[in-house]
C-alpha cells in the first residue's frame, strides 16, 4: 500500500481510521509519560525499558495502555505502590487526540496533528509534573515544525500552484513568520510585564513554545497560542486568583505552557471555526 493509497483509505474512512489512531495513540501515550517522567530529570528516554519505582521490570502485559492500569487498578503488583492516575489519563487523552484528529483533519494535517499534540504533551506534562521545560521537545516542535511545513505544504494551506516547489517555499514561509511573530510576541510581553510585576514573568521556555506553534500554525496561531493561552490559564486558575486579591497573599504562577498548549491544539483543530466565528461575533 503506497502513501497515495493510505490518504485515500483514510478520506474515504474517517471512523476507521480514528479507531486505529485512538489505539496508536494510547500507546504513543504510554511513551509520552516516559518522557514526561524523564526528560526533566536529564534521563535517557530510550533505557532502561519501563520499570516500577521499586526497580522492578513491568511485564508486557500490565505495560498496555490503560488496560494494565485498570488491571492493576492503579496499585503496582510487585510491590503495591500506588500507580499515578497521570499514566492512564495521558494515554487516554493521546488517544481521543489521535483519532480525533483523524476525524477532523485531512489525512495530511492529521498524521502532521499526532507529532504536534504528542510534542505538546510532553511539554504541558513536564511543565505541570516538575514546574520545568526541557528543551529538546521544545526545540523539536520549532524543528519539525518548519521541516513539516516544506514537506506537506498543505499545513499552511499553500497548495494554490502547480509547481510544487512554489508551494514548498510559499509554506517554509508561512512557517518562519510564525516563528518570528510567536518570539517577538513574547520576548516584549515578558520585557514589559517583567518590569510592571518586578518579577520575571514568562520564562525562555514559553518563547520557544511560542515560536514552535507559530512554525507549525503560521503567525495567527502564534497570536492564539498566547492570548488563548492567557485566557484558559486565568479560567483554570480563577478561583485562586479570585482568593489571591481577598487575602493579596503572594502571587501564585499560572501553569502557562499547559494553557498555550491546550490553545494551540484547538487551534490547530479548530483555527478555520474559529475565525468564521470571530468574524460573526464582530460584524454582529
Ligand atoms: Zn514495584
Amino acid at each position: 500500500m503506497s502513501l497515495t493509497d493510505l490518504q485515500i483509505y483514510i478520506a474515504f474512512h474517517p471512523a476507521v481510521a480514528a479507531v486505529y489512531a485512538g489505539a496508536i495513540g494510547a500507546c504513543v501515550g504510554s511513551f509520552l509519560n516516559v518522557c514526561i517522567h524523564r526528560l526533566p530529570k536529564g534521563k535517557s528516554i530510550i533505557t532502561p525499558p519501563s520499570h516500577c519505582a521499586c526497580g522492578q521490570p513491568i511485564p508486557f502485559t500490565l505495560n498496555i495502555p490503560l488496560i494494565g492500569w485498570l488491571v492493576l487498578k492503579g496499585k503496582a503488583r510487585c510491590c503495591g505502590a500506588s500507580i499515578s492516575s497521570r499514566y492512564p489519563i495521558i494515554e487516554l487523552l493521546t488517544g481521543i487526540l489521535f483519532a480525533l484528529a483523524f476525524l477532523t483533519l485531512a489525512p495530511v494535517k492529521a498524521i502532521i496533528a499526532c507529532v504536534f499534540v504528542s510534542l505538546l504533551i510532553i511539554l504541558a506534562g513536564c511543565d505541570l509534573n516538575d514546574m520545568l521545560v526541557p528543551d529538546a521537545p521544545n526545540f523539536a516542535l520549532v524543528g519539525t515544525g518548519l521541516l513539516l511545513s516544506i514537506i506537506a505544504p498543505s499545513l499552511h494551506g499553500e497548495t494554490g500552484s502547480h509547481l510544487e516547489v512554489i508551494n514548498r517555499i510559499a509554506s517554509a514561509k508561512d512557517a518562519l513568520l510564525g516563528i518570528a511573530v510567536g518570539t517577538a510576541l513574547i520576548w516584549w510581553i515578558r520585557t514589559v510585564a517583567t518590569v510592571i510585576l518586578k518579577q520575571e514573568a514568562m520564562g525562555e521556555a514559553d518563547i520557544i513554545l511560542c515560536a514552535g506553534v507559530g512554525a507549525y500554525c503560521g503567525w495567527q496561531g502564534a497570536l492564539f497560542c498566547l492570548f488563548g493561552g492567557a485566557i484558559i490559564g486565568v479560567l483554570i486558575k480563577l478561583p485562586s486568583v479570585l482568593a489571591l486579591f481577598r487575602q493579596k497573599e503572594e502571587r501564585e504562577s499560572v501553569p502557562f505552557v499547559p494553557s498555550m498548549a491546550a490553545a494551540s491544539i484547538l487551534w490547530f483543530f479548530y483555527g478555520p471555526q474559529l475565525i468564521q466565528t470571530w468574524q460573526l461575533w464582530t460584524q454582529g
